[in-house]
């Protein structure tokens, strides 16, 4: 007999036990397995389930045509009885007036099993009208519409016209009507664009859903005309409140606007590179304006109208008293649309360019006063608005430091 166990018997000892472990890891793994995939079944089989209730929902647009009724888009479109027309509509009156749905709204409508299960459509660019169903009852709500918000630069040189040349930048005419609002007082869009005038903005654009739906707030921006840059920057106040600032913090808005033509009354085309007719402005004490009958006037600045109505060679005239010892005064008008002693706001109508009077051709003669001296509206610059309050100076250093290499 060996004392010891002999190397085969301890191979085989050792064969065994490393088998019987393989055998019980294999046991082991394939119970995981078997529990892996009876997991996997189960979430396969909750997904098919899911799916399956998902198909029930179907979505459907409708779009509002002028001349919609919504009652009638109900049983129409959405496929309700009369009686169930009328108590959507009776829904949404209790949180919107049904009758303010506008043109080219869109309608977004989903069905649960071929019935309405839920209706919404925006009530303007914040909020959405909710209609959903449950226990068979309509229900209406104002939710928040959400957005994401990006933020993109846009760059151009005049060639043609500010609006051509802003679209060919790829601006939207909501934007480019921004961008002309915020340096409306500073720059005269209609007669004193010039070749070579160029333009810089940072912008919010809003997404929905992953799509483009809009644009937002300008962020920063440059205009330069005639070799002068003007640059502005958005400060958001602790109300809130926008404002656009120079990096100096001076206000980007001024007592007066610089033209009484404003781009956003007249045709898209506006900003194109045509002059004043000018010469002579003092001896004929001002200046005059090419522009065509009809096209809308407005008051540069708040104040008190002190003269509408026909004045001799001025032909239909309106003159107004602003503060701050600015008078201002529009002539050969082919309408008036205010009466004397009458408040105006800043941008508000007053008449429409015409040839009334000593007046050659449709065109508007533009006079401006300070402390009863007449001066050259497009070179007098009328005194700004309160600067940025000291303790929002950093918001501005901030908004300055983030962008304006980006639109330089
Ligand atoms: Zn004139």
């Amino acid at each position: 007999m060996q004392k010891h166990i002999s190397h085969p018997i301890l191979i085989r000892t050792l064969g065994l036990v490393v088998l019987g472990l393989m055998i019980l890891v294999a046991i082991r793994v394939s119970a995981q397995i078997a529990e892996t995939n009876a997991e996997e079944a189960a979430i396969e089989q909750a997904k098919l389930e899911q799916a399956a209730y998902d198909a029930r929902f179907s979505n459907e647009n409708y779009t509002v045509a002028d001349g919609d009724v919504m009652a009638a888009i109900l049983q129409n479109e959405v496929g309700l009885s009369y009686e169930e027309a009328l108590e959507v509509v009776d829904a949404i009156n209790t949180e919107h007036d049904v009758t303010k749905v506008r043109a080219g709204t869109d309608i977004a409508i989903t069905y649960f099993d071929d019935t309405l299960d839920s209706l919404t459509y925006d009530i303007s660019s914040d909020d959405a009208l909710v209609i959903t169903r449950a226990d068979e009852e309509y229900n209406a709500s104002i939710e928040p519409i959400t957005y994401d918000i990006d933020v993109a630069q846009r760059a151009g040189t005049i060639e043609t016209s500010f609006y051509n040349d802003g679209i060919e930048a790829g601006l939207t005419p909501r934007m480019i009507m921004e961008l002309a609002k915020v340096f409306a007082f500073d720059v005269d869009f209609v007669n004193s664009i010039q070749d070579g005038d160029s333009f810089s903005v940072v912008y919010e654009r809003l997404v929905r859903k992953g799509e483009l739906v809009g644009t937002r707030d300008i962020i920063a921006a440059r205009f330069t005309t005639n070799g002068k840059d003007f640059s502005v920057y958005r400060v958001i106040d602790d109300e809130g409140k926008t404002g656009y600032y120079s990096p100096d913090g001076g206000s980007s808005r001024r007592l007066l606007l610089k033209t009484p033509l404003n781009f956003t009354r007249i045709s898209s085309n506006f900003g194109n590179r045509k002059h004043p007719i000018s010469g002579g402005w003092k001896q004929h004490k001002g200046i005059d304006l090419a522009a065509s009958t009809g096209t809308p006037v407005e008051s540069v600045g708040s104040g008190t109208v002190s003269i509408a109505g026909w004045n001799g060679g001025y032909g239909k005239f309106v003159k107004i008293k602003h503060t701050s010892g600015y008078v201002t005064a529009y002539a050969h008008l082919s309408k008036i649309n205010v009466t004397k002693g009458q408040q105006v706001e800043q941008g508000e109508l007053i008449g429409a360019v015409g040839t009334t009077g000593s007046s050659t051709g449709p065109h508007l003669h533009y006079e401006m006063y300070f402390n009863d001296q007449l001066v050259h509206p497009f070179n007098h610059d009328t005194p700004k608005e309160e600067p940025l309050p000291e303790h929002l100076q950093p918001r501005l250093e901030k908004a300055v430091a983030t962008y304006s290499s980006q639109i330089k």
